[in-house]
This record gives C-alpha cells, structure tokens and sequence, in this order.
C-alpha cells in the first residue's frame, strides 16, 4: 500500500521531507504539492522528478481527491489554517513545528481534533525519534538510575538558525524541542519556570540576548536546566544529563573517531542540526507513513504541540518578569491519553 500524500511549503524543509519520502523511506508518494512561490514547487517536482500535481493553494492541496495525508512545512504562521482544513477534510496531518503561534491556536486545533473525533494530527517534534534519546528513555524507563532528580540539558547552535531569528525565538523556536523531548523522556509535565539571562555574548545581533539559561520544574519536583545558547560559535551541540537517586544518565554523543595526532586527542563536533537529527527526520517519517496506513497516529499529538506553546509563553513572562512564573494547564483530555 502507498499513502499518497500532499506537501504545502516546499522551502528548506519541505524539500529534504520531499527527497526523503521520495528517494529514502518507504510506502509514501507526494503526489501534490504547493508553495506561494509556484516557481519553487515546480522547480521540486522537476529536480525530484515526481509525478505530482503542483496546485495554486495550500486548501486545493488538502482538498484534492487523490491526496490521502497531508504534511505542512510552509511558513509557521499558516500552519494553523492548514492543520484545522485538514481536520475538516478528515485527512491526518504532519505539521513541522509550531503547530500554530499561539497556544490558542494550537488549543483550537486539538477542539477540532476531539470533535472529529479521531487522531489525525501529529506535530514535527524529531527528537523522540532520535536513537540517542531513544536509548536514554530505555535507561529510565529500566529504573536504572533510581527516579530522576536533576536534568542538566544543553542546547548549542553555531550561529542563530535563521537570517530572522530574533526577539524570544531562542525561546519560542529553539528551545520548543528541549520542551517536548524532556516531558517525553521524563513522562512529566511542567509546573514552573524562570529564565536567567547571563552576560550576553559579544558575538550576537546587539538586540539578542545570547544565552540563556531556563529553569523548569516538573509535576514531580524534577528541577531541569537548559542552557541555550545559539551563537557559541564552535558547533551544534545538544546535551542532556539525567541525576537519578543512584547514579546518572547522559544522552550518547553523535559518533566521531578520536584522532591522536600532534600530542592531543581530538574528535569532532557536528556544526548543524541537519546533520545531528538527520536520522531522527527519517525515522520520525518512516514511523508517521507506517502508522498512518494502519490508521493510527502514533507521533507527538496536537495536544503535544499546546503543552509545547503554553510553555514557550510562561519562559517569555518569566524572562520579561525575572520570577518564577506557573505553567497552567488544563487536565490532558482523555482522547489524548488512551
Ligand atoms: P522556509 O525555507 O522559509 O520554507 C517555508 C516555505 O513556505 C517557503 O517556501 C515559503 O514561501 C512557503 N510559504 C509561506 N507561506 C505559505 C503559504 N501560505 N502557502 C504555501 N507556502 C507558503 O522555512 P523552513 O526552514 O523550510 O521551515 C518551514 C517550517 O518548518 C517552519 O515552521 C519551521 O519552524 C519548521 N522547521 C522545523 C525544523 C525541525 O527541526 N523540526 C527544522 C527546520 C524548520 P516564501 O519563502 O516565498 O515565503
């Protein structure tokens, strides 16, 4: 069986999520796409050489009859219209990150979930689907450690990840991956955070604040610091320690030969996150087709995507407030949990 899918937005992401669905995975075509720049999207059809549809808007994509799934990777603020177009064609849908701006919108997109009553979104958080994360929730989940207590979490880019990073989007862009994998490894939800601004690094935009350090404390009292600092210069470089009441626990480091050479040891360092979750992309994707054929949805859900927007807001508040500010949540509907 082939689940034949959609894609709207066939920029940066858009066109890797293409080339892997066509050339790497198994069991999917894109069979329609679109991008408000028409010229781009047949420039993918053309250089991926698919037998695709290229249509005039993101609605004519999830509308068309032969497009079974939908995957979205077009600008963030639209992803919102398209997840909730989806919903209403009962079409299941992968959405990249955020799965809207606001944590309103993201709650309007799991009420359209739960009145459809059925699984249809899954939201682009890869990391669950990294090998490395993947082996420290198996230690956890052994009670290897005894319960956690701290997390040490680091998260380093080069430089800032886009040409319009800017304001809080260390917070509400980068960092929504540290949000999502840490309540995901640690089967926690967050109660509590603060945001440290340390000395601002010298080689930055003078309007971003570079690092940061946010405090996060979960349900069961975990205290969880993450370090991002996205313009350390010297490469991407993500990093989670897990303290357990008998020992700890640290995410596995991307391989790389040890060179003895010169009187130093040395191993390298990636410098992108393509490259660090480039296999995390094709098993979160392989996964997504598999269970969408099956009629399951499997992946971090609509409601995964609120928690994440809801947490991104309270480190804002706290950042600009300097206190300690609550996390508030409403209880996780039921037809999120069974
Ligand atoms: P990008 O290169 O700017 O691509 C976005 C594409 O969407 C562009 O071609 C853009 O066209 C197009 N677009 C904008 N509005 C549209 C609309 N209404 N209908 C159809 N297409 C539209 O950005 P990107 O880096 O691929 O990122 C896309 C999304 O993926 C973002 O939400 C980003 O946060 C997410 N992302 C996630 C990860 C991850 O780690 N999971 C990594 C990278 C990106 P124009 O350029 O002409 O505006």
């Amino acid at each position: 069986m082939t689940l034949k899918i959609g894609v709207i937005g066939t920029g940066a992401i858009g066109k890797e999520h293409i080339r892997r669905i066509t050339h790497k995975l198994k069991g999917a075509q894109v069979v329609a796409v679109n991008d408000v720049n028409t010229e781009q999207a047949q420039a993918v059809v053309r250089d991926e050489a698919l037998q695709a549809e290229v249509y005039a808007s993101g609605v004519e994509v999830i509308q068309a009859a032969e497009v079974e799934a939908v995957i979205v990777t077009s600008w963030g603020p639209t992803h919102e219209e398209f997840v909730l177009a989806s919903i209403a064609a009962g079409k299941p849908v992968f959405c990249e990150k955020p799965l809207a701006v606001t944590a309103e919108g993201c709650r309007q997109i799991v009420e359209a979930e739960i009145e459809a009553g059925r699984k249809l979104v899954q939201v682009g958080f890869m990391r669950r689907f990294d090998h490395s994360y993947r082996q420290l929730k198996r230690v956890l989940e052994a009670d290897t450690i005894g319960a956690p207590l701290i997390l040490n979490c680091v998260h380093r880019n080069p430089q800032s990840p886009s040409s319009d990073f800017s304001g809080d989007m260390a917070l509400t862009d980068s960092c929504v991956h540290e949000f999502d994998v840490l309540r995901w490894l640690l089967d926690d939800d967050y109660v509590s955070v603060q945001v440290i601004q340390p000395r601002k690094t010298r080689l930055c935009d003078d309007e971003l604040q570079d690092p940061h350090v946010i405090l996060l404390r979960t349900r069961q009292g975990i205290h969880i610091s993450i370090e991002s600092f996205v313009n350390c210069q010297y490469g991407y470089d993500i990093q989670c320690q897990v303290v357990g009441e008998t020992g700890t626990a640290n995410l596995p480091e991307p391989p790389s030969v040890p060179v003895r050479h010169a009187a130093k040891l040395s191993s390298g360092i990636l410098d992108s996150w393509k490259d660090r979750f480039i296999d995390a992309f094709d098993v979160e994707f392989q996964e997504w087709i598999d269970a969408t054929l099956r009629g399951e949805m499997t992946g971090p859900s609509a409601w995964d995507g609120y928690v994440v927007a809801v947490t991104g807001d309270a480190c804002v508040k706290a950042k600009y407030s300097g206190r300690i500010e609550p996390i508030e949540l409403p209880e996780c509907p039921d037809f999120y949990t069974n």
